[in-house]
């Protein structure tokens, strides 16, 4: 005998009881964007590798050790896409979209990077993002902003803390690069191999270092903010100012990096503290440079990703998201009762808008139909017996409530239905 197949490590299946989180999550986000002028941009999940190589930068994890790469069959290295912003990068140069007036885009779907599965974190896992291009200046960070709180309400999600932070332009970042290299090579002896190693690749990175040590010796490293010049300060005096006066409440973390190299000037996260160490749920930046990097004359842009997992488990703590599906289920038993049955689903299946129906399949006795249609979680159970196909009835028994059962002319069954959801 075969032994059944699993699937992939970190790659899970969303099951249907959990599914109306997914769809409060998207079709929250969804309203909320277009509401906000985004269009959808749907993408391949397969690029050439090249298109994460140059945005990402090498040095990057995310890059150097998670990609899901390999040669397809003419010997040409593809990439199952880690990210989004790469990819819409490519397809807004690709197709047109940039250096008019300024272009809004969203996106959704399943990501890949070869990470150790955990809470909060998989393989194959789900993003929704958006891109904002063409607009250099601190409103458009504000905007971005804006959607992301304007989203947590209405999914009614409280207790978010924004954190942001400046990296300032491509200059001032590679200044402090160095500086920040020249501080931790002089303190090489007391990090960690793993830490040692990061100086050497990518030394901002050690900012958001977890371990205690590494964040007291970081006490006395040089900050970013004193690298910044008088235009990138401006740039973030002047998104502050714009938060504050929007009553956007925010945290300002000067270790806050990103693991992207593309990013500069403004990047932020969302975090939750309910959630244990894979707290953030959404994160972005600016990117500049990433347009130019791509291939295309420089243009600007915004943008963030949040990460659907994460999100969904916090709408299952705290969100009052009641599934969204309620039935009656279709008993009949008797002579001719499958037709009659099949015929009454068809019709009333027309116009039963708020409610659903479920047919009983493979027959069975009343006791077995209801107690199907008891388990299945219906409301209701619309009933075909002999009598009622000889008459042109149907009965409506209530299964969650002490209501008398009732007897319905056919044609009228489909109205009363509507009247029934308006009631409940
Ligand atoms: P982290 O520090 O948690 O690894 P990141 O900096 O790699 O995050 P981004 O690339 O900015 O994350 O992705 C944006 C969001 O996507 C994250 O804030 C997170 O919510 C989600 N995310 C990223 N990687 C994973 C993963 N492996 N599994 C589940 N969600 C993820
Ligand atoms: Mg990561």
């Amino acid at each position: 005998m075969n032994v059944p197949i699993r699937s992939i490590r970190g790659m899970n299946d969303i099951l249907p009881q959990d599914v109306h989180y997914w769809h409060k999550l998207e079709s929250t986000a969804e309203d909320l964007f277009t509401s906000y002028g985004f269009g959808q941009i749907r993408l391949p999940l397969l690029e050439k590798t090249e298109v994460f190589t140059r945005a990402i930068g090498t040095a990057t994890d995310v890059v150097s050790k998670e990609m899901y790469s390999f040669d397809d069959r003419n010997g040409e290295s593809l990439t199952l896409r880690p990210e989004g912003t790469a990819g819409v990068v490519r397809a807004a140069l690709q197709n047109g979209l940039l250096y008019g007036p300024v272009q809004r885009l969203w996106y959704s779907g399943p990501m890949f990077r070869y990470e150790r599965p955990q809470k909060g974190r998989s393989r194959q896992f789900h993003q929704i993002g958006v891109e904002l291009f063409g607009a250099p200046g601190p409103d458009a960070d504000a905007e971005i902003l804006m959607l992301g709180s304007r989203l947590w309400n209405s999914l009614g999600l409280r207790d978010l803390r924004l954190e942001i932070n400046s990296l300032g332009n491509t200059e001032e970042r590679a200044a402090y690069r160095d500086h920040l290299y020249t501080f931790l090579s002089a303190h090489k002896d007391e990090l960690d191999e793993q830490t040692r190693e990061r100086v050497e690749r990518n030394p901002l990175r050690v900012l958001d270092s977890k371990s205690p040590e590494v964040q007291a010796l970081l006490e006395d490293a040089p900050l970013l903010s004193d690298h910044l010049g008088e235009a990138s300060r401006q740039h973030y005096g002047q998104l502050k100012r714009y938060l504050d006066q929007l009553g956007i409440d925010y945290h300002e973390n000067p270790c806050l990096v990103r693991g992207l190299d593309y990013y500069c000037h403004t990047v932020f996260e969302w975090i939750t503290g309910e959630l244990g160490a894979q707290g953030t749920v959404c994160a972005g930046g600016r990117y500049d440079n990433l347009v130019e990097l791509q291939g295309g004359k420089p243009w600007p842009g915004i943008g963030f990703a949040m990460g659907e997992e994460r999100l969904v488990e916090l709408l299952r703590q705290n969100a009052d998201v009641a599934p969204a599906v309620r039935h009656a289920y279709l008993v009949a038993v008797g002579e001719n009762s499958t037709e009659s049955a099949l015929e009454l689903a068809y019709d009333l299946r027309a116009g039963m808008a708020g409610l659903n129906l479920v047919g009983n399949l493979n027959g069975g006795s009343f006791k077995a139909q209801f107690k199907r249609a008891d388990r299945s979680g219906a409301l209701l159970a619309l009933v075909l017996g002999e009598d009622e196909i000889r008459n042109g009835k149907v009965a409506v028994k209530f299964l969650r409530a002490a209501n008398e059962q009732l007897v319905l002319e056919r044609d009228e069954v489909s109205d009363w239905l509507r009247n029934y959801i308006d009631t409940i």
